[in-house]
């Protein structure tokens, strides 16, 4: 399958589904290839990992084909649609997809996009895509334009400092630890020194075909759907505490769902267990580091990848503890403390 993909057969496949749209009857190839030639790219975007082959397809011509079979009726050509609309829509979490995503639209010649098919279902699906496309795009755009996170916490934890990016001195081994002094550098160097020169081989490698950007652009999201959804996931947290109150709670946004709209679940720290450096560093930093994860999809696997939450103090943390051992599940008293800590000025970033 790989020296398939090498020479090229995602562009082929994709022309080959175009050329049945071909208005010259020299060029047009039959229908029954055009089924064919999605319902194959289905499958290897399905069976390859990462997403650089949706990305050389969507190059290719493929929103275009799509778009062009907004009046198809057959149900099989509209199962293979939908298979495609899916495998592509989860692909959206990279900020590569995104980007070729954007670029592409501007080839569509059509004005609006949404609800252009003749069908319901397939409708419902495509308008679903659309939204979180469009919706993906303006937060790469605020990305790019250092709208999003320029903050940073000190990485020696017993301090902790929330500031500017541009406050902190990095640590010149790995360029990724960052401390708000000389002082907090020095007294982290015992724990750090095990682990910077490791991070400074990965900080710059995209690790397995996921660039720095696609990673920071994980961030992005994960940053923008916890500030929305605080409200809701503060309750869940205090739940899971009273449901597992040995365990350090956690947090995984889930991206790998059909609809690759973000589910929200809480986890148990020991789900990170093959990050052992975070784990550690949440386990002692006493609730002012969390761990956050997003699960993103990579062909038919699925993939997590690490957001610590860090805060200025622990008192979010501990505050729920209190709750959780001081009220009782759905009480008053419990109902009035969470919208206190809801509304809490605390300062967090990931
Ligand atoms: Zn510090
Ligand atoms: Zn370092």
């Amino acid at each position: 399958m790989e020296a398939l993909l090498e020479r090229g057969i995602v562009t082929a496949l994709t022309l080959t589904a175009k050329l049945s749209f071909s208005p010259s009857s020299r060029d047009a190839l039959p229908r029954q290839l055009l089924r064919a030639s999605l319902a194959l790219l289905t499958d290897f975007f399905r069976r390859s990992l990462g997403y650089r082959w949706i990305k050389e397809s969507l190059k290719a011509g493929l929103l275009g084909v799509i778009v062009a079979c907004q009046n198809e009726t057959q149900s099989q050509t509209l199962v293979v649609l939908c298979g495609i609309i899916d495998v592509v829509q989860r692909s959206l979490v990279y900020r590569s997809v995104i980007r070729q995503f954007s670029v592409s639209l501007c080839d569509v010649h059509q004005t609006s996009l949404e609800g252009i098919f003749a069908e319901d279902d397939i409708n419902e699906l495509w308008n679903n895509f659309l939204a979180v496309a469009r919706n993906f795009f303006a937060i790469m755009l605020d990305l790019d334009a250092n709208k999003l996170v320029s903050a940073r916490a000190c990485d020696y934890l017993e301090c902790g400092l929330i500031a500017l990016k541009a406050d902190f001195r990095r640590c010149s081994g790995c360029s990724t630890a960052h401390y708000c002094s000389e002082a907090c550098q020095g007294k982290d160097w015992s724990v750090h020194r095990r682990s910077c020169e490791e991070l400074r081989i990965t900080r710059n490698k995209s690790r397995d075909g996921v660039s720095r950007r696609d990673r920071a652009f994980f961030g992005a999201l994960v940053d923008r759907v916890y500030f929305q959804e605080r409200t809701q996931i503060i309750p869940e947290v205090l739940s899971f505490m009273r449901e597992f109150p040995d365990q350090i709670p956690s947090i995984i946004f889930n991206y790998a769902n059909p609809e690759a709209t973000c589910n929200i679940h809480l986890a148990s720290i020991h789900e990170f267990d093959e990050f052992p450096k975070f784990v550690s560093h949440a386990e002692r930093s006493g609730g002012r580091m969390q761990i956050h994860g997003i699960n993103v999809a990579d062909g038919s696997k699925e993939r997590l990848w690490i957001f610590p939450l860090r805060s200025a103090t622990a008192d979010v943390m501990t505050e729920l503890q209190l709750i959780s051992k001081e009220t009782s599940s759905g009480s008053a008293a419990e109902a009035e403390r969470v919208a206190a800590l809801i509304n809490l000025d605390v300062v967090e970033i990931h």
